[in-house]
């Protein structure tokens, strides 16, 4: 699977313990500087940390001792050796694994604070907005003690808010927020309207989250144009098929029409040929965007119906992600589908995937409870390396055998009764789905057998770490998606900290988490399980899975039957070595999708920044003025007789932007309908990412040069006066409305996001 050998991954695994035992004696060196770091006034604090080298070890050992005084005298936090421990590796680049409930929030103020007494500028990237804005609040003191400015960007920030946000040496904001505005800045046209600024040093938390899990995920920007309206005699035979007519993936990720489907839809749509020329690009591409939303999109699994919109249902995080839609063909269909009005269609502005937006940063570090296991990825496409942080108490909590069952009837029965026995002790009880339908699905048993359930659905943020945080009480009964309240610390007995709560808890075991159905890879699964059993606490988990759970049916489809031997249907060892050989597989699966799925994007990534380098040149210089006039000297030189040189800066400034942005639209498009067809085109032939990356960048070196060709042609015919230039008269239209989304990965199969439509070949 990796390009290591087993060898070179123990020879790692000794450079990893070496720069282990480093941090351990600069940590124990930096204690003969703590009675120096007690003895400063407040006053004194940040001068002194100011005249520190942090790049020397005594810099550092210093450091070290005036984050130990800091955090107690800010926050009544003194931090842990382990945590100093994971502010080292941090500053040294590295993502560290630091179990949940271990502080990784003042270890990664620490480093932030680290990087930014050298003078760099920090971003601290968060899951979502509510915990960048939790964070950065709560380090506040932390930060104003050393004097470094600290800003947090929520998705309410006005432009202005943001600018000052950036402004500071360290700033914290969701993956979403900076994505955005990093996207947004495509829609200045000039340079005062920037907001993102150059990236430098990111310290990201829950890194296997946002850097594995949500790679692929690309973040849009889109703008209105005059609507193509989707063709509605397409989604009304699609959704009268049968199901001889159409064929879904054994791993449900893809949908297609079936010969017998193929002729139907021809027939219905006045006896025309799908595969013809005229109509691959466009009608077979509705086709199959209506087919995915009606035979895959599943209503609330991936999306629900509320408020007469359509909203999606993120699936890594389980919750409904707000302002968020599929791009225009599949949200139609959608809305089609559930008879919904249609909302307006768009254009993609500018995309972005999370992986390119993280690694535009030259420096990257990164922390999480479950790092590890994720480390081939992280060495792969960030060059990251990996650190273990040992937990400041020893983790006690027990683990027991995975239980797994015959039929998911048999294992709904199972959780269900399991749950109300341990409920019956008052043991709070944690319980992790993989979907909102699971959720409710199973809050609905569990109500049946008279426990009582709260159900983390698809709420906001704060809404969410505000139940979960109650979720360690005695007698609770919380189900949760895996994700979802994530970042908040579930404190026994209560967030309030009642001592006695908590004694009675402790007494009880401590916190009982319970999976219903192992996750597409360990690491989720111990993501769960490390709920519990926080900084040395009792804790035990469990997980019930059955051969019907897709993850067995998706990556086991030609399994052998096993049956059970008990009245319950529980399976032995078989059943769990089953259980487990499926996670592999969709372990070893998604790996592969996201090494296929970047070397698809990688070129369109390049070009990108291409294209941005060249729109910051436009911005900030007068390049547009000087390439225009040489150009077109005859039309510049009679302009310039009525109309002041500042005026015509502008005007070939606005000209040159609009169509550089114009040519990056229709590059977009071009893209994804490459990526539509060329599957299709591929299927006999060459490989499709050659095939892909030659027509790409064939087509690339051409629209830099036309969209000149274009301005030229723009600013010879075009009325310019002493007020400017009229664009939207010479019927030239910039967005008049703009929205951002972002669509998750496993969700697209044709249409414009075909990414895993392509990606499906060479699984
Ligand atoms: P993580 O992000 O690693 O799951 P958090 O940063 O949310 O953990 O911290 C978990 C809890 O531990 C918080 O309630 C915090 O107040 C507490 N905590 C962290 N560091 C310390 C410390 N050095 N001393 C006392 N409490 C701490
Ligand atoms: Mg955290």
């Amino acid at each position: 699977m990796g390009k290591f050998s087993n060898a070179m991954w123990r020879m790692l695994g000794a450079q990893a313990t070496r720069n282990q035992s480093k941090s351990v004696e600069l940590i124990e060196a930096s204690a003969e500087h703590d009675e120096w770091a007690k003895g400063l006034s407040d006053e004194e604090f940040a001068e002194a940390a100011a005249e520190l080298d942090v790049t020397t070890e005594g810099g550092r050992a210093k450091f070290l001792a005036l984050a130990r005084e800091g955090g107690a005298r800010a926050l009544d936090m003194t931090p842990f050796d382990v945590q100093l421990q994971g502010a080292v590796r941090m500053l040294e680049g590295d993502v560290v694994e630091m179990a949940t409930g271990e502080g990784k929030t003042l270890a990664g103020a620490i480093a932030a604070i680290g990087f930014a007494l050298t003078g760099r500028s920090v971003h601290v990237i968060s899951v979502n907005d509510y915990l960048a804005n939790r964070d950065a609040t709560w380090m506040k003191p932390l930060y104003d003690l050393f004097g470094i400015e600290v800003g947090a960007l929520s998705e309410k920030s006005t432009r202005e808010e943001r600018q000052e946000a950036y402004g500071c040496a360290v700033t914290y904001g969701s993956v979403n927020e900076i994505g955005f505005d990093v996207l947004r800045d495509h829609l200045a046209l000039a340079a005062e309207e920037l907001v993102a600024p150059t990236p430098d040093v990111a310290i990201v938390d829950e890194a296997d989250s946002v850097l594995v899990d949500e790679a692929l995920v690309p973040l849009i920007l889109a703008g209105s144009t005059p609507a193509a309206i989707p063709n509605s005699a397409i989604f009304d035979v699609v959704a009268r098929l049968k199901s001889k007519h159409y064929e879904v993936d054994p791993d449900g990720r893809n949908v297609h029409l079936t010969d017998e489907g193929a002729h139907l839809v021809e027939r219905t749509l006045g006896g025309i040929n799908l595969y013809s020329d005229e109509h691959v690009g466009t009608t077979l591409v509705h086709v199959n965007v209506a087919l995915y939303a009606y035979y895959l999109l599943e209503r609330d699994v991936d999306y629900i119906v509320r408020d007469g919109g359509v909203h999606l249902i993120n699936a890594s995080r389980g919750r409904v992600a707000r302002l968020q839609r599929w791009p225009d063909g599949v949200q139609a269909a959608v809305e089609f589908k559930e008879g919904l009005e249609l909302t307006e269609a768009g254009e993609v502005i500018d995309t972005i995937t999370v992986q390119a937006l993280i690694r535009r940063y030259p420096t990257l570090a990164g922390m999480t409870g479950t790092a590890i296991a994720a480390g081939e990825q992280f060495r792969q496409f960030y060059d990251l390396g990996v650190s273990q942080v040992p937990p400041n108490t020893p983790n006690i909590r027990e683990d027991e055998p995975d239980r797994v069952y015959d039929t998911k009837a048999n294992k709904v029965e199972a959780v269900v009764s399991y749950v109300a026995e341990v409920h019956e002790t008052g043991q709070p009880i944690l319980i992790g789905t993989h979907d909102v339908a699971q959720s409710e699905e199973l809050a609905y048993f569990l109500e049946r057998a008279g426990v009582q359930a709260v159900v983390l659905n698809a709420k906001n943020d704060a809404e969410e770490a505000a139940i979960i945080a109650e979720a360690g009480r005695k007698g609770a009964v919380t189900v949760s998606t895996q994700m979802a309240g994530r970042g908040t610390d579930i404190r026994l007995g209560g967030s309030a900290g009642d001592e006695e709560a908590r004694d009675e808890v402790l007494e009880l075991g401590g916190l009982c988490v319970v999976g219903t159905g192992r996750y597409d890879t360990e690491r989720l699964d111990n993501q769960l399980r490390g709920r519990a059993g926080r900084q040395g606490d009792p804790g035990r988990s469990v997980f019930f899975s059955s051969l019907e759970d897709p993850l067995v049916t998706k990556n086991l489809p030609h399994m052998r039957e096993i049956t059970s031997t008990e009245p319950d249907g529980l399976l032995g060892q078989k059943g769990v070595e089953t259980v487990e050989h499926a996670q592999r597989v969709a372990e070893a699966a998604m790996l592969t999708l996201h090494s296929n799925t970047w070397n698809f994007n990688k070129q369109v990534n390049e070009q990108r920044e291409a294209i941005v380098r060249r729109r910051m040149t436009i911005l900030k210089t007068d390049e547009a003025a000087s390439e225009l006039k040489a150009l077109e000297s005859e039309r510049w030189e009679e302009l310039a007789e009525k109309i002041d040189d500042e005026v015509l800066v502008d005007v070939a400034r606005e000209i040159v932007l609009y169509h550089l942005d114009r040519a990056w639209a229709d590059h977009l498009a071009y893209v994804a309908d490459v990526q539509a067809s060329i599957h299709l085109r591929a299927l006999g032939q060459q490989s499709p990412l050659e095939e892909f990356h030659k027509l790409i960048f064939a087509e690339f070196t051409k629209i830099v040069e036309e969209a000149m060709t274009a301005a030229r042609e723009t600013f010879t015919t075009v009325t310019i006066t002493e007020d400017g230039v009229d664009l939207a008269d010479a019927d030239l239209h910039r967005s008049t409305m703009t929205w951002t989304y972002l669509v998750h990965q496993n969700q697209f199969s044709s249409g414009s996001q075909a990414m895993q439509g392509i990606a499906g070949i060479f699984r």
